[in-house]
């Protein structure tokens, strides 16, 4: 049996590697991007929330899928190692009526049965984070929030997939779900006919567009746009917890967050685009400065804006149902949608695959492999090694000792390494993105400045293309236009 999965986002790349457990599963994911996660899981605020802001009375589901992803990313990092931090978070309050939204919170927590949720007094909230507002007079302590690399999710994912005798195919686009006789058959893609027995929707914010292919209409997606500021590792105060204004019933709030990279995130805002605008991932004028106001709220300082080494955003996939669509359609059938993955869709992720198997489930048999591989290791990473570490590793392989990436202390060798992980899952197109988000080089002070010519001249001969032609993210963004002489030769 061949399952399609559209869309290799968290959503897809989970369900696609539990897929991956059963025997007889031919698993394909198609992907019209050149590489994983460059989608809606690309560009958000990174919290696996321990879901003490979802109401179980208006979101029965999804409240009960945030609380299993939640509890399940503790196994996942460690099985896929992938970048994590579990420093909980705080809500603060900095009025009465905030205060009351804590307590209703706190509520939820209790019913939801989140661990450990507190209230936590004005004097014990400055203990634990001396950097946040004096003017805050309480706030809500969840001890279990996390926060994780969500690209590294999803490379590790894919990695696990092939791993386990799964495929993704890049470049291709999903252009028609082939129906007959009130049955998937297959997908058109731009590169062909691809026969399926069960195709899976995953496809983010376009998630409705493909379900109107396969005939199902009766739902819309419209993108709500997340702007952010990321600062440099550098930057000060930076609060271990994860700290957020008081939710409303559009947003989570603004946050403030030490990433796993250990930069600092602030954002996002929550803006309601028309359906047209799903390609509209950029910051404006108004986002930041109602960022900045907001986050000025939560902390006595920011840092300087000298310190501000990025600005961008994310677009959240906003069904008109207000929650996620998940169902194995009879007409026609095997036709099956993980779809209107909005907010906490990164957490739910885990809970979201496995409820979508247990709907395959009750259609056809699925028997688990007697052997099945739930581990995947990350690249090494030099700079995480000790002195002795590093000197024997440089001995073994000199490329280790070639620094090129100095913001983030990135090695040619581990570079080169991405580039074979790449080619490993099926990317075709090297990338800088995709190099950046394995190793994350050229993710810090600099953004690439000086180490992108030395990573292009590696990239360049890893393909065998001169290194202008090399390709920021995907298709048309070339580093450069020809060879400097050629081009004065030319005129
Ligand atoms: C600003 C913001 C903040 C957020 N913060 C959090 C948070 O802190 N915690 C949390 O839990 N969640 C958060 N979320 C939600 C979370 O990011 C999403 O729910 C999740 O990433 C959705 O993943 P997905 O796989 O469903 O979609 P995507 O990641 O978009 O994956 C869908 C994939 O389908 C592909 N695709 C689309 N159409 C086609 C086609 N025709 N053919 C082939 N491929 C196609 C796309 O290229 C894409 O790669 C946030 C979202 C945003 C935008």
């Amino acid at each position: 049996m061949r399952v399609v999965v559209i869309g290799a986002g968290v959503t897809g790349l989970s369900t696609a590697r539990l897929l991956t457990r059963y025997r007889g599963v031919d698993v394909v994911v198609v992907e019209r991007n050149p590489d994983v996660g460059w989608g809606v899981s690309k560009a958000n605020t990174s919290i696996i929330h321990p879901c003490h802001e979802e109401d179980p009375d208006k979101h029965p589901l999804r409240t009960k899928l945030c609380l299993e992803g939640h509890n399940t990313w503790y196994r996942w990092v460690r099985e896929l190692d992938i970048d994590a931090r579990w420093p909980g978070e705080i809500i603060i309050a900095t009025s009465r009526e905030e205060y009351r939204v804590l307590k209703h919170y706190h509520r939820l927590a209790m019913r939801n049965g989140v661990p450990g949720v507190r209230i936590i007094d004005r004097d014990e909230l400055l203990r634990i984070e001396p950097s946040v507002n004096p003017d805050s007079v309480a706030g809500l302590y969840a001890p279990s929030a996390g926060t994780i690399d969500p690209v590294g999710a999803c490379i590790a994912l894919a990695e696990n997939i092939v791993d386990n005798g799964g495929r993704i195919l890049f470049n291709t686009e999903v252009r028609d779900v082939v129906v007959r006789d009130r049955r998937v058959r297959g997908v058109k893609t731009s590169r062909g006919f691809i026969e399926a027995d069960i195709v899976v929707n995953a496809a983010g914010l376009y998630a409705d567009i493909i379900s109107r292919m396969a005939g199902i209409n009766d739902y819309n997606i419209h993108p709500r746009r997340g702007q952010y500021i990321l600062y440099d590792r550098m930057a000060e105060p930076k609060p271990d917890k994860i700290i957020h204004t008081a939710p409303t019933p559009k947003t989570k709030g603004v946050y403030i967050v030490k990433t796993v990279e250990n930069t600092l995130l602030i954002g996002p805002t929550a803006e309601d685009l028309p359906p047209d605008m799903r390609d509209a991932t950029y910051p404006t004028r108004e986002g930041i400065e109602y960022i900045l106001r907001n986050a000025s709220k939560i902390i006595s300082r920011l840092p300087p804006r000298s310190l501000v080494i990025r600005m961008f955003a994310g677009l959240r996939p906003e069904p008109s149902t207000g929650t996620f669509i998940l169902r194995f359609h009879e007409d026609p059938w095997g036709f099956v949608e993980a779809t209107g993955i909005r907010s906490p869709g990164l957490t739910a992720a885990p809970g979201i695959a496995r409820y979508i198997i247990d709907l395959i489930k009750e259609h056809v048999d699925l028997v688990e492999k007697e052997k099945w591989n739930p581990f995947r290791r990350g690249i090494r990473r030099v700079k995480e090694l000790g002195l002795t570490e590093r000197n024997k590793l440089i001995r073994e392989d000199p490329r280790y000792g070639r620094i090129i990436c100095k913001c983030m202390g990135v090695s040619e060798a581990e570079i080169v390494e991405a580039v074979e992980r790449m080619r490993k899952i099926g990317v075709e197109e090297i990338t800088f993105d995709g190099v950046k988000f394995r190793v994350h080089a050229m993710y810090g002070r600099c953004q690439g400045t000086f180490c992108r010519p030395e990573i292009s001249l590696i990239l360049s001969r890893l393909t065998g293309k001169p290194p202008w032609m090399m390709r920021f993210k995907d298709h048309g963004s070339f580093y450069g236009v020809g060879e400097v002489k050629d081009l004065f030769r030319r005129g």
